[in-house]
């Protein structure tokens, strides 16, 4: 490979922005001239027009958001059924599925108001199938009555085809033969093909992408004739289908990995002369892509073609900067490029993501019309740049395509492109209206299982509020509101910003700030975090000595004093220094993560979350205990007399903690006996006493009195001696089943008060994936849920369940993606796994792995470095039974079930006697409700990982033998750590009821 010698600045631009800030600049310059703004009206008004006659034309998309609109429980219904019913092998799930979706929405009474042949074959599938499946009815029951009447094959073909009908209705062809057909047959003139599929999560799946898109590219060659670019065919392609790992923190590995096969992608198309796009996805991706294309377009084999191009979003807030960076890069290599214009496909998911990492921004607008507003800047910088770039509008909004046409001043030098399946009408007319202006359809192929996502995205466009097509297919929206300009929407910078959806972190307001996160697709912020912890210096583990037994008795007697005055000082100067404690966690948390990652061998991005919760434990009990430890509440009594009930500390408690989560854990134990009014002697694990030393001087140094809050380090003897003292009032304990089973026992051999013991224990947790699930998204979850931390998270992953009808496939998916997780050094920000706690733990979990090894199917059995570390294990039981204890390391237990015996796995679970985490993988109503009403389990998570709970979102604990709730960060669990007090005073005892006396008649 030989590459561009000249150095060229990777790509950099503020991550997310203050909207206001760019509304004002793009408000300055988004003026046109009267005779153009009547012209823009013009031009869309006859569009929309076009758009709104169509009604009888086969099979528009816009006919079937009419009948089914997504803001319906049909139209809701639908898309879910569309996104899963074709990948459901067994006839019994899919009835089932069927059943669920169907009783959802009121199909039989659904008029078909339109004659598009797409809308009245859904209609007629959905509505016959609709009839015959009564909601309520047992899935049993309905299927064995359906069976007599017409049979359950019948109903299941018919809503198949429907969905069919409407994958075929977006997608070109099942293979590129046959897309290559339909696309001559329909003699439009422009295609790009995109072969369908979701991102690679195996390397298996990413080599079956690259063919396919190299075959790709030979058949499109092939069948093109001798027209020039850009009038020349193309293909999309998505880098995140190329590489299993496409993410930022793996940057050197993609660009190792990625960057030879996208030239090669391109070289081949560069032999056809093809325009080659490589598609926009997610923002944290932005970067690395520009990366990649960067070093791609740079090769010297490239030269002297036209046909390279990419997909820029304008609903990001860097759009402009990357058109920027896009042609500087084309100006240095002498080349022309293409840019295809899009506003962006993953709104929803940008926003979801911004605010799950606690930015201080979005990387998107939050206003449609914003980036309707950019959009339309981005397009005159583009046309500006003509004929370097080459412009490529993608947009079905005829406001957009007006303004675009009459700001470009002409036909050429630039095209539009629509999807395949949309914009039918509007770029029908705009072929009849102006025949020389060049479009290209954007046509997807792939067969119907991999439509599945691709379809609930154009479903989800389509069918939301503000979806320009979803508005134009609603005649009761006056054309004028269609036209209304995006900068007469947002009107003055202040309005840049949507009412509704505020900043990430101001998510919990007014109740608290969320702790600040880093987005790692942000090379500056990661790599400012990265050389400030690199900077950090920690002390050797050794400078931590353990208490004696002594030293127990001194401590607990100190602490029995400091709470005097620590329970008399009010409730808001304790929350005070508790949000104080949570400003300086997160002021130092490049410390605290080297810290973290030196001791507890925690990866970068688990010693982030780590600090982020520490940091939400302070703020959020701090919250609590304003509501709770004020001044108390009224009660109601008879009049003469005032009734109070209070919260007040119980004494002395002992929070025992443990390695895992050496920061989190251990401040969240103790802010909340610090915020009930107690004081605290803290016992953390003897892995990782330095964390909790930094943690205790922190919280001093917030302004918790030194007498209110002790230390003793020491194993589970010093743990033992200080549960076992009497002036305990209170012990919580975070750690294993045997440990809370041995301080229960100590505390009820105590003489004296009988004190209240907080435990969170471990689990022995499972997932259930049935057939409905999305393979793709349940690798993603159990691969998270499982192996992040090495493992070593009570709520971790160890026994997948999964419907034998699929789990060939999804196990597959699931050891290839474990597959590809680096195991090693913690401080490395690529690296997934790092080291488990010790060599002790290490050692139990080889025993275990090499007891799996005789007993089970090896799916998985990965290889580690040297160190303390263990690679990914998969095994395959004939019975859950045989998992008789949690294991706490990165091993997952997977065992298969048909799919008539839930039953089974259900008792499996209850059989194991915790009860902490749960994940269900299904797109079955029912079977989810069912599941969640026949377990007692702490924490259950639907269609997600089930680890990482988020204080005051999903407060943690479990029931049975997983703890003794209530649950940390939850609304509970500070009242656990008080003792009440109703104070009654008589107002009336001296010289009677006076304010009785005195009320007005
Ligand atoms: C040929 C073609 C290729 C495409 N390739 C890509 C691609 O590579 N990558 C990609 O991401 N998308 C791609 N898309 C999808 C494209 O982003 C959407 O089709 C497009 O956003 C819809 O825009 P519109 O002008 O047709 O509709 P409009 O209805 O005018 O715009 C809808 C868009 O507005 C934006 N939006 C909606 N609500 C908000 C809000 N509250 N705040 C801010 N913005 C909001 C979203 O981007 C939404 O998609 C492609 C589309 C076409 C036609």
């Amino acid at each position: 490979m030989t590459s561009d010698p000249a150095p060229f600045p990777p790509f950099s631009a503020p991550y997310a922005p203050d909207d206001r800030a760019i509304a004002a600049h793009l408000l300055k310059a988004a003026g046109v001239s009267a005779e153009q703004d009547t012209r823009i009206d013009r031009t869309a008004r006859r569009l929309i027009d076009a758009i709104r006659a169509s009604d009888d034309r086969l099979g528009g998309v816009e006919d079937m958001l009419r009948e089914f609109a997504l803001s319906t429980k049909e139209g809701l219904a639908l898309m879910v059924l569309a996104e899963a019913l074709l990948r459901v092998p067994d006839a019994r799930t899919a009835d089932q599925f069927i059943e669920d979706k169907l009783g959802e929405g009121d199909f039989v009474h659904h008029e078909t108001k339109s004659s598009a042949f797409l809308v009245n074959a859904s209609a007629w599938a959905l509505g016959m199938s609709a009839r015959v499946i009564q909601p309520g009815e047992t899935p049993q029951g309905t299927i064995g009555r359906l069976a007599k009447r017409l049979g359950a094959p019948a109903v299941r073909a018919a809503t198949r085809q429907a969905m069919r009908l409407m994958g075929s209705h977006f997608v070109l062809g099942e293979t590129i033969e046959a897309a290559l057909a339909r696309a001559h047959s329909t003699g439009g003139p422009r295609y790009s093909f995109d072969m369908l599929g979701e991102g690679a999560r195996t390397a298996h799946d990413a080599t079956r992408y690259f063919n396919s898109y190299a075959s790709a590219i030979a058949a499109i060659g092939g069948a093109a004739d001798h027209r020039a670019l850009p009038d020349r065919p193309g293909i999309s392609v998505k880098l995140s289908a190329l590489h299993p790992r496409f993410e930022a923190t793996s940057h050197g590995r993609v660009m190792a990995e990625l960057v030879p096969l996208l030239i090669e992608l391109a070289r081949q198309a560069k032999a056809y002369d093809l325009n080659f796009t490589v598609d926009a996805e997610e923002a944290d991706r932005l970067e690395l892509s520009l990366d990649v294309i960067a070093a791609a377009l740079g090769d010297a084999s490239l030269k002297g073609w036209d046909g390279f191009g990419l997909a820029i979003q304008t609903y990001q807030k860097r759009a402009s900067e990357v058109i920027d960076h896009v042609d500087n890069r084309a100006r240095a290599l002498k080349r022309r490029l293409m840019v295809r214009l899009v506003k962006g496909a993953y709104w929803d998911t940008e926003i979801k993501r911004a605010q799950e990492r606690g930015l201080d921004g979005y990387p998107v607008f939050t206003r449609k019309a914003m980036t309707d507003l950019n959009y339309i800047a981005c397009a005159q910088k583009l046309l500006a740049l003509r004929p370097r770039i080459f412009p490529q509008f993608a947009t079905h909004n005829a406001l957009t395509v007006a303004t675009v046409l009459e700001l470009a001043g002409g036909e050429d030098g630039f095209e539009f492109q629509r999807l395949h399946g949309m914009g039918d009408a509007l770029y029908a007319q705009l072929a009849e209206d102006r025949p020389r202006l060049a479009y290209r359809t954007y046509a997807p192929v792939g067969s119907h299982r991999d439509l599945l996502a691709y379809l609930v995205r154009r479903l989800l466009e389509n069918g939301a509020n503000s979806s320009f097509v979803a508005l134009a297919a609603d005649d009761a929206v006056p054309v004028a509101t269609l036209l209304r300009r995006p900068a007469d929407i947002i009107g003055t910078a202040d309005g840049a910003e949507h009412p509704n959806i505020p900043l990430p972190r101001d998510l919990f307001l007014p109740q608290r700030k969320d702790s600040r996160g880093i987005e790692f697709g942000e090379r500056t912020a990661l790599g400012a975090l990265v050389s400030a912890v690199a900077k950090e210096t920690v002390p050797a583990a050794d400078s931590a000595a353990s208490a004696t037994p002594e030293r127990v008795n001194t401590t607990v007697a100190a602490a029995r004093q400091g709470f005097l005055a620590w329970s008399a000082t009010p409730a808001e100067a304790r929350a005070i220094a508790l949000e104080k404690a949570a400003e300086l966690l997160e002021g130092r948390k490049a410390h605290f993560i080297a810290f973290l990652q030196r001791e507890g061998g925690k990866t970068l991005d688990d010693a982030l979350s780590e600090v982020r919760e520490a940091a939400d434990f302070c703020r959020y009990y701090a919250a609590q205990g304003r509501k709770l430890f004020d001044a108390g509440e009224a009660m109601p009594g008879p009049t003469g007399e005032s009734n109070v009930l209070r919260l007040r500390g119980r004494g002395v408690f002992a929070a025992i903690s443990p390695w895992n989560f050496p920061l989190a854990i251990f401040l969240g134990q103790v802010t909340a006996a610090l915020m009930a009014g107690n004081s605290v002697v803290a016992k953390p694990a003897e892995q990782t006493p330095l964390i909790a030393a930094e943690a205790v001087r922190l919280l001093h140094e917030a302004g918790i009195p030194m007498a209110a809050l002790h230390l003793l380090q020491g194993d589970g003897a010093i743990g033992a001696a200080l549960t076992a003292h009497a002036d305990i009032a209170g012990v919580v304990f975070t750690g294993s089943t045997e440990v809370a089973r041995s301080i229960n026992r100590t505390l009820a051999a105590k003489d004296g008060p009988i004190v209240p013991l907080i435990a969170e224990t471990g689990g022995i947790n499972a997932m259930i994936a049935d057939a409905t699930a999305l393979p793709e998204q349940v690798a993603d979850d159990v691969v998270t849920s499982a192996f992040r931390s090495a493992g070593q998270r009570c709520s971790a992953l160890r026994l997948l369940f999964v419907q034998d009808d699929v789990a060939d496939r999804m196990i597959e998916m699931i050891a290839g993606a474990a597959r590809e997780l680096k195991v090693g050094d913690p401080s490395d920000p690529a690296t997934h796994i790092g080291p488990v706690i010790d060599s002790e733990a290490k050692e139990r979990l080889e025993a275990h792995i090499a007891r799996m090894k005789k007993q089970a199917r090896v799916h998985l059995a990965g290889i580690a470095p040297d160190g303390n570390y263990v690679a990914p294990h998969i095994f395959e039981l004939a019975d859950a039974s045989e998992l008789t204890e949690e294991v706490f390391g990165p091993i997952l237990h997977v065992v298969r079930y048909p799919a008539d015996r839930l039953d089974r796995v259900l008792r499996s679970i209850e059989a194991t006697g915790y009860g902490l985490t749960l994940g269900i993988h299904s797109r079955i109503d029912d079977s989810v409700e069912a599941i969640i009403d026949a377990v007692w389990i702490g924490n259950i998570y639907v269609n997600r990982n089930m680890i990482g709970a988020v204080v005051g979102v999903q407060p943690f604990g479990g029931h049975g033998l997983s703890g003794t709730g209530p649950k940390a960060g939850g609304p509970h669990y500070l009242s656990r750590f008080a003792t009440e007090q109703t104070v009654t005073i008589n107002t009336a005892a001296a010289g009677g009821n006076a304010a009785l006396m005195s009320g007005e008649e």
